[in-house]
């Protein structure tokens, strides 16, 4: 198996260790860690950590959890075994990607060395990016503006769906201005790496008003700003403020500026009018999820690049299948590859049928209450301790008794556990949250909208 197998399985897996582990331990002793190794004859999976301290700790503490993510993913004959690579975990490079680089002359290496620099994953290709019905003027935009950044559509507000290819197509712009205008500054930054630091430059004491300075200077000297999921920085009343003044000197320089989001400016509830107003005054496009043709192109697409050696049938199968989005195709299909491999048959029709209806079952069984606050909360830009909490803001109520009402239809919970899970509320209040959601979704289609993204989100996540 190639790096970028290892590192997708990998992904996933940390996906599923995440909700299970201790939010600390994860965060403090996974980084880092990566699959090194899948032995298909010996049956041994090696997940190597850069300290030995992680890796005592990950083995001790973590072994059980990752057992049995495992167990579901490739089956229950491999072994585990923890080592230590004291370096940097293996970055894919331009000779790992191979064909994804139709032409690897200097000046894309080049072009491509700074992207990285600028926060660019060289992954997310505008030559990999698919074209079809869902994502056309979306693609169009973005190509306008990688000719001619700054002068065609400015800002730029793409919005969508998790997993429809926002990220992928933002960061391809960045890497055909790059290729194109070799001297442009591009910076690519999540809203939520924006907000911390901002929210770190804002600190008190010693040396905050260099750090505020330096925050400045970075945002407002370059030629193309990149912020994807520029919604979390919503309700954040610094970050905002900050955001507002960046982006009101880039738009009078004729800078580039491009903002991702969810949903559409005016959607984002607690996003200030101004910041939202300007959002609004440029190009706005959204990419749709894929019809059949598009996800039948991308299965065979990903299937020769990795080389899977995937039946056309089985690919037209997993296409009709998996109609939610992208980054879950990608993930069925590669799934599917490993347990094929793990099992020892050829992948055929029949199989990939129960596999995939297997895959499913267990993403229901596993979609947990944790699971529905956590993605509730992430789309409403508020936290847990606020649904927890007392206070009666029109902000707070609705996401509660959204997370009411997903808890009563989708893990099926009693009334009386969801009003103890949300800090201790009333029976009643429960049972007057979820009919309220009830009552208002017949009538409100802005409301069953935000309710399927929700829960397509919960899904993705589980
Ligand atoms: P989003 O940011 O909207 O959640 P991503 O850009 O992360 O979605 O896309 C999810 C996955 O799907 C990525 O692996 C990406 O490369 C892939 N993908 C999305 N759209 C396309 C496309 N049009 N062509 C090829 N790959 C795509
Ligand atoms: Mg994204």
């Amino acid at each position: 198996m190639n790096t970028l197998e290892l590192d997708k399985i990998w992904k996933s897996i940390k996906g599923e260790l995440e909700i299970v582990a201790n939010p600390a331990h994860f965060k403090t002793h996974i980084p880092g860690t990566y699959i090194k190794k899948i032995d298909d004859n010996d049956k041994i999976i090696e997940i190597t950590s850069p300290s030995e301290f992680q890796r005592n700790f990950i083995e001790e503490r973590f072994y059980g959890h990752l057992k049995e993510i495992f167990t579901k993913i490739v089956g229950p004959e491999y072994k585990l075994m923890f080592s230590v690579t004291k370096k940097e975990p293996p970055q894919v490079t331009l000779s790992d990607l191979g064909p994804l680089f139709s032409s690897a002359n200097k000046e894309n290496v080049d072009a491509s060395a700074k992207a990285v620099e600028f926060g660019l994953n060289n992954q997310y290709s505008m030559s990999r990016f698919i074209v079809g019905n869902s994502n056309r003027l979306a693609y169009a935009v973005s190509t306008a503006i990688a000719d001619a950044p700054g002068k065609v559509y400015n800002p730029f507000f793409l919005y969508s769906g998790v997993g429809l290819g926002k990220t992928h197509l933002i960061q391809a712009i960045g890497h055909e201005i790059l290729k194109k205008h070799p001297e442009k500054v591009v910076l690519y930054k999540t809203g939520e790496e924006f907000l911390n630091e901002v929210v770190n430059a804002i600190q008190k004491g010693q040396g905050s008003t260099a750090k505020r300075t330096a925050l400045k200077k970075k945002y407002r000297n370059v030629d193309v700003l990149i912020i994807d999921d520029v919604h979390s920085i919503a309700g954040k009343d610094a970050t905002q403020e900050e955001f507002f003044h960046t982006f009101n000197a880039l738009y009078m320089s004729h800078k580039q500026i491009i903002l991702t989001s969810d949903r559409a400016p005016h959607e984002i509830r607690t996003l200030e009018e101004r910041l939202s107003s300007r959002f609004s005054s440029g190009m706005i496009a959204d990419i749709q999820k894929p019809d059949v043709e598009m996800r039948m192109a991308i299965l065979r697409t990903r299937n020769e690049e990795l080389n899977l050696n995937v039946p056309t049938d089985v690919l037209n199968y997993i296409a009709t299948a998996v109609e939610s989005n992208i980054r879950e195709l990608e993930a069925k299909l590669l799934q599917t590859v490993t347990v094929a491999k793990s099992r020892g048959k050829e992948l055929d029709i029949d199989m990939t049928i129960s596999i995939i209806g297997n895959i499913e079952k267990q993403k229901q069984s596993r979609i947990t209450p944790n699971t529905i606050m956590k993605e509730v909360s992430k789309y409403y830009g508020i936290t847990i301790k606020d649904v927890k909490g007392n206070r009666r803001l029109k902000t707070l109520v609705l996401p509660r008794q959204v997370i009411m009402y997903l808890l009563r239809n989708t893990v099926d919970m009693g009334f009386k556990n969801i009003g103890d899970l949300l800090g201790n509320r009333d029976h009643s209040t429960v049972v007057h949250g979820v009919d309220k959601i009830t009552k208002v979704l017949s009538e409100n289609v802005n409301l069953q909208k935000e309710i399927e993204q929700i829960r397509s989100n919960i899904i993705t996540e589980s």
